[in-house]
């Protein structure tokens, strides 16, 4: 089977100042065009190491995709270091220099310097590929080693994501006129309310039954697991009807579970449930800040059934915006069964949703108490007459505090929709 290595490139990507997206990105490009990645790397901006990399992954792959350091500076040294290790010379390519001064005279509208000049030059043994969004082109070199019947292919791409992007059309094109690729699907479902062990010894038969090509994966996060089946195969009407055969087996042994059989998130879920009910929604937050508002508008079309939301960290702010009682804030804590009711009242009250999401909890890492520890929090969901609670006790991470209260909240409205008539 055709495989591929990512080599990133960047001393930022070591640092951790940028954090590597386009690696993830091309895989699950690369991997639904039906060719696996078995290696990621990432190297710095250092002559012998990228030398190194390039070794080491035509070792192991048909296809090395590179990003990174292809810009105009002293720091950019992958164009020079590909010229000298596919033994080329560097030219001006007329196509990348006609697009170069397009760039600046027409899009940029600034003066163009002897180092913009340069991003036109390219090693004379590679194919271009074109850069719509930017100016340094892409590049395809290819070299036949001894022993394999076609030669390995190298893509170098520009560090910056939308410019490597916008090339990912005319990448997989060139992989697939030199390569015969297999096909690989995936089916995924998402669960809610179990975890993955007690998952994992209720489907223990239907995993071992599984044939070999065709691969079982538990992904958990926060208190959900996702279930993934993937296939590989060069057939493929028969591989995805197999496939869904097999996933209609999985689904009937954890359908008690289930929160969705698609790949989407639980936002888009409750979206969904929301649009086809015509119900409307709007949310009260305390210590998620706003992240569910976030999570909520992050879904394209969300103004159809979204009214928005009540940010009130202080108590102030949830008296006066959300009628939250002084006296309950007082007597029961910020953190209490009686205020996430109210500020949930005082929400429908104000915007006049179908539905509410309420939360206040002690994120971390301070503010806990014995009787409250941090990773305490609170969440109401309902509508007007009827709202259910709920107290969960997450951990001391004050980020995955926040991301636990969001899906777990969703996810009690979901249900409560659901069974809402
Ligand atoms: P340009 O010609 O535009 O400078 P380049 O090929 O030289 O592009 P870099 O200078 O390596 O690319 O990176 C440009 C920017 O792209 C970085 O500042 C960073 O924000 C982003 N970037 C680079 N590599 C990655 C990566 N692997 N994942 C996500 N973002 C990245």
């Amino acid at each position: 089977m055709v495989n591929a290595s990512i080599i990133t490139i960047g001393d930022e990507l070591l640092i951790g100042q940028v954090i590597d997206t386009n690696s993830a990105w091309m895989a699950k490009e690369l991997n639904t065009a039906g060719i696996p990645v078995v290696r990621r790397v990432a190297v710095g901006d250092v002559w012998n190491e990228i030398w190194k990399a390039l070794d080491e992954e035509s070792a192991h792959s048909d296809i090395i995709l590179m990003t990174g350091g292809l810009g105009p500076t002293s720091d950019d040294i992958t164009k020079e270091l590909l010229c000298k290790y596919f033994d080329g010379k560097m030219v001006v390519d007329p196509a990348s220099l006609a697009h170069v001064n397009y760039l600046f005279e027409e899009i940029f509208k600034r003066p163009i310097t002897e180092r913009n000049l340069k991003q036109a030059e390219i090693p004379d043994v590679c194919q271009v590929i074109q850069n719509k969004r930017g100016s340094a082109p892409g590049m395809l070199f290819s070299r036949k080693y001894p022993d394999q019947a076609t030669p390995k292919i190298y893509i170098s791409l520009p560090g910056v994501p939308h410019e490597m992007k916008g090339m990912m059309p005319a990448v997989l094109d060139a992989i697939r006129v030199r390569f015969e690729l297999s096909h690989i699907a995936h089916r995924t479902l998402l669960t809610a309310g179990i975890g993955e062990s007690m998952l994992a010894d209720m489907i223990v038969d239907f995993e071992n039954a599984l044939p070999s090509h065709i691969k079982l994966a538990y992904l958990p996060n926060y208190r959900m697991v996702r279930l993934r089946l993937s296939a590989s195969a060069s057939q493929k009407e028969e591989m995805e009807k197999e496939l869904d055969k097999h996933f209609l087996t999985l689904q009937q042994l954890v359908k008690d579970y289930i929160v969705t059989n698609t790949d989407e998130p639980l936002e888009a879920i409750v979206g969904k449930i929301l649009l086809q009910k015509n119900k409307t929604l709007c949310t009260a937050e305390s210590c998620t800040g706003g992240y569910i508002a976030q999570m909520i508008t992050s879904v394209p079309g969300a103004s159809a059934y979204y009214d928005g939301s009540f940010v009130t960290y202080s108590y102030k702010a949830k008296e006066d915006l959300l009628n939250v009682n002084k006296n309950t804030i007082v007597e029961k804590g910020a953190v209490s069964e009686e205020v996430v009711r109210e500020m949930a009242n005082g929400a429908l009250k104000n915007i006049q949703s179908d539905y509410v999401i309420a939360v206040s909890g002690i994120m971390g890492p301070g503010g806990g108490t014995p009787d409250k520890p941090v990773g305490t929090v609170w969440v109401a969901i309902g509508k007007k007459g009827r709202l259910i609670t709920q107290k969960f006790s997450f951990g001391f991470d004050r980020e995955r505090n926040v991301i636990s209260t969001a899906i777990n909240a969703l996810n009690m409205l979901r249900k409560f929709i659901l069974a809402d008539e």
